[in-house]
């Protein structure tokens, strides 16, 4: 392995293991502030990258000026300016309300049929079992994300999904967001496209205004990451073993 290959994209595979991925998430922002560089990596190289979206970040502002239909509607057009930036394929809303989502049988359903419609051979999601996770709704999106996994793959679960040809999911890796606290058994090096997970994740306007310090604390998470290794910015992820 050289330097350069350590900390690049072949370490989540080779280029004929990782054609497609679905990135599993709960809020419009979360692709771009959790695994933005590394979406444009491997965008990059070739992968068709999508992203499944439980809810819209509906409840996401203090501004009395919005209501929930409005901030909805927001923040699904600044998803999709991101979705562009980083060259995405395409963006699944599933609209359930921001703060209460549950990885329940309706979601895990949702979830399969996207693995069954999109084939993605590896999904990125958040990690259901870390401990140190504050947001509900990112342990439920990484929840149905795994528990979606095994039935996707049955042909007698969901068999309605399956008619007109469909094809039963065959997903065959999953990479967990790394915290902000942690390091990852994987670090990825985004120094080269640092600047472009800073223009999507600017499309968030409503999250982040135009202010160049609304996302300062972004470039210092990213700058810790890839303190243990001599990069300038870097992301995180775990590997979950599946078969
Ligand atoms: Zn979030």
């Amino acid at each position: 392995m050289t330097e350069q290959e350590q900390f690049d994209v072949s370490q989540f595979g080779t280029e004929e293991d990782i054609k497609s991925i679905l990135v599993v998430a709960a809020h419009p922002d979360d692709l771009e502030t959790a695994c933005g560089g590394t979406v444009k990596l491997l965008v990059d190289r070739g992968v068709a990258v999508s992203l499944l979206l439980a809810t819209d970040g509906d409840i996401g502002t203090h501004d009395p000026e919005y209501t929930r239909e409005m901030l909805a509607e927001t923040r699904r057009r600044e998803t999709l300016d991101g979705a562009r930036v980083l060259g995405l394929q395409e963006v699944v809303f599933l609209g359930h309300p921001d703060g209460e989502l549950v990885a329940d049988l309706t979601l895990r359903a949702q979830v399969a049929a996207a693995y069954r419609r999109l084939q993605p051979d590896t999904v990125f999601t958040f990690d259901p079992a870390w401990g140190g996770q504050a947001h509900p709704d990112h342990t439920a999106a990484g929840r149905a994300a795994v528990d979606a996994y095994m039935p996707s793959k049955m042909e007698l679960y969901h068999p309605e999904q399956l008619e007109d040809g469909g094809k039963v999911a065959d997903v065959k890796r999953f990479f967990f967001f790394g915290g902000s606290n942690r390091e990852g058994e994987i670090t990825i090096d985004i120094s080269g496209v640092w600047q472009t997970k800073v223009a999507a994740t600017r499309c968030h306007v409503s999250q982040f205004g135009q202010k160049e310090e609304a996302l300062e604390w972004l470039a210092e998470w990213n700058r810790e990451t890839g303190k243990c290794c001599g990069l300038d910015y870097a992301e995180a992820f775990h590997s979950m073993r599946v078969w």
